[in-house]
């Protein structure tokens, strides 16, 4: 309390401040408000997501608004709807004991009646996407002209979602002589770009190191066969019962199938993608919140208003194109002084990627082994272990016990216990119990024949004739399917052909884009190849599968990894003890699972056919 007085906040935030239950500043607060409360300036700050930015920006403005005057005096320029209410809510709170003060949301969706007349009856802070803020100046709905304090949050966000022309459009209405204050997790080119254009000579804050990921959070990463990648995202989840978390896709297409999927598979899971309306992404963003939906399967554009604290888990079902948009995902967990895991699934094509990552973010990945059915069961078990020991005895019951109790008056404790477990894990055991190992070492060749079950050739009647090398057709492919880098390869260039490999779940795609399809008016045909592509010098992959899938089923899922388990299991245990279970428990609600056997073959061609 008295470190928010060193830093010459009022008398009213302060009290604000006590009401939040705020007791110390955290870095970025502790450097930019002294400043920006002392003097008239331009400000550059570099801070990951969740150290408090809204308070260090917002409480120098809320101190040097004048909230007896109706004029528009502060803007807060952020990139999304989510974090625009967010905002506007955080700054209500922290100005609750200045009478008058009138902070307005500008945002897409909702209606422009409705939020010009808020601003006409006098807001003197205004919070705005960029998009409804430029309709709305365009209208001649809002005045920015007498601005004194503009805030561009989330900067980076805001140019990655392509609103640069909208807020230079925006800032062209406002007056020359404003503080700017700029806030961003990252310093990519743009961003320094905007800076030197709408800012003059700009102190500049830097929190941690310069695209750090924030040390709440740790990094793992999880080797699979490609074709594993759902499988392993399904225990990942089982293997953490109390999960809470976001789910990254690259394509809106994967991350409606992603969720599809998990529904399906009896999870709480639910899609955020661009592709949803307003009122539905605010139905699941709701959900979300309370907790209903314990996965969300989301778009990096779509998830970039996600400021929900307490995410235990990003999961990264595949990870981003671009590196930098990893510190994006990763920075949704470890919020709030909370830690958090980022976990990769990744398959040995993309174990490079991984390299590149740790580089940016100065930080070691974990590699870590998928848990094997019979870790998970057991996990499972504690969990609904400390689930009962946790309950609260519901006194209605009583009423039912003489009766209960005549039905079970012949059984012992222990007997009672084995069946009340097995009644929650008959099925649930037999879902497992021959589950396959689903790492791949991390060294050796590739299981190439494993892969190319699950691989489609594509012979294609274009090819160095047509100024084609296998690079740039591997990037003209990858345009034109929109897949990643890494979901075209095998790339051959022949003088009038080509070849080249995509998963099989892409095939529909790829077919379906070269139907009818030209290029500078030629007919281009695709077939599909039988050949494999596997004799391209790769022998020897085959001849090492039969062993280890030797091992593999010596072994079973026990695996000799019994350090790990126990480690695990402690993990587990600290985490239920913490919080409430949900009312819907975890594994009854998966129930459905138990018919089904994703890892096994079979389904393994159901879920292909649903792709
Ligand atoms: P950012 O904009 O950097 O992502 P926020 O401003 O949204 O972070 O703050 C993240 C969370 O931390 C919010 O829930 C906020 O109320 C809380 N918070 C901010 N400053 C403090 C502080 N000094 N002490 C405790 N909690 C804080
Ligand atoms: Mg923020």
């Amino acid at each position: 309390m008295t470190a928010f007085k060193a830093l010459g906040l009022e008398e009213h935030l302060l009290k604000a401040i006590a009401d939040l239950g705020f007791e110390t500043p955290s870095e970025v607060q502790a450097k930019a408000i002294p400043i920006l409360l002392e003097r008239e300036t331009d400000m550059v700050s570099l801070a990951q997501t969740g150290t408090g930015k809204t308070a260090a920006f917002g409480f120098p403005m809320l101190q040097k608004i004048d909230v007896k005057s109706r004029t528009t005096q502060g803007l807060i320029l952020s990139p999304t709807r989510e974090l625009c209410l967010q905002i506007t809510n955080e700054m209500a709170a922290y100005g609750k004991y200045m009478p008058g003060l009138n902070v307005t949301a500008i945002y897409g969706g909702a209606s422009i009646t409705d939020q010009a007349r808020q601003v006409k009856k006098g807001a003197q802070i205004i919070v705005a996407t960029p998009g409804r803020m430029k309709d709305m100046i365009g209208r001649g709905l809002i005045d920015i002209s007498k601005i004194e304090y503009c805030v561009l949050d989330e900067a980076d966000e805001m140019l990655n979602m392509g609103f640069y022309e909208d807020i230079t459009e925006i800032l062209s209405h406002s007056p020359k002589e404003k503080s700017t204050w700029l806030f961003s997790a990252t310093m990519p080119k743009e961003v320094s770009t905007i800076a030197k254009k709408f800012m003059h000579t700009p102190v500049e804050i830097t929190v941690g190191t310069k695209n750090v990921g924030s040390d709440q959070v740790s990094h793992e990463y999880y080797l699979v066969n490609a074709r594993d990648r759902y499988s392993a995202l399904k225990r990942l989840a089982d293997a953490n019962p109390e999960i809470f978390s976001v789910i990254f896709c690259r394509t809106k297409r994967d991350t409606q199938k992603v969720a599809e999927q998990l529904i399906e598979d009896g999870y709480n899971a639910a899609a955020l993608h661009g592709d949803l309306s307003q009122s539905q992404r605010d139905t699941v963003m709701k959900s979300f919140r309370a907790r209903q939906i314990q996965m969300l399967v989301a778009t990096d554009v779509a998830a970039r208003g996600i400021d929900v604290d307490d995410i235990t888990h990003v999961i990264n079902y595949q990870l981003p194109d671009e590196t930098e948009i990893y510190t994006h995902r990763s920075g949704r967990t470890g919020r709030a002084g909370k830690t958090g895991i980022s976990m990769v699934i990744v398959s040995k094509s993309e174990v490079r990627k991984i390299h590149t990552i740790e580089k940016m973010i100065q930080k070691k990945f974990i590699s870590k082994e998928i848990p094997s059915g019979m870790e998970i069961c057991e996990v499972q078990m504690f969990h609904l272990a400390n689930n009962i020991k946790d309950t609260k005895i519901n006194p209605e019951i009583n009423a039912y016990l003489p009766n209960i109790n005549e039905v079970l008056a012949d059984f012992s404790k222990e007997e009672l216990i084995q069946k009340v477990f097995s009644v929650e894990f008959t099925r649930f055991l037999n879902y497992y119990k021959n589950s396959k190992d689903l790492n791949i070492s991390g060294g050796g060749e590739r299981n190439f024949e494993e892969e190319n079950k699950d691989s489609t050739r594509y012979f294609l009647n274009i090819g160095s004739k047509d100024d084609f090398d296998w690079m740039s057709l591997k990037d003209f492919l990858r345009d034109l399917l929109q897949l990643g880098k890494d979901d075209v390869y095998k790339v051959d260039v022949k003088d009038s052909f080509s070849f080249f490999n995509t998963d099989t779940t892409h095939q529909e795609l790829v077919m379906g884009i070269f139907k009818d399809f030209k290029l500078e008016g030629r007919q281009i045909n695709i077939e599909i190849s039988k050949d494999t592509g596997r004799s391209k010098g790769r022998s020897g992959g085959g001849r090492d599968r039969g062993k280890r899938r030797g091992d593999r089923n010596d072994r079973g899922d026990r695996g000799d990894r019994g350090g790990d388990r126990g480690e695990r299991r402690g993990s587990f245990k600290k985490r239920s003890g913490g919080s409430s279970s949900s009312d819907k428990p975890a594994f009854k609600g998966k129930g459905r699972r138990g018919s089904e056997r994703p890892d096994t073959k079979g389904t393994g061609g159901r879920r292909r056919r649903k792709e």
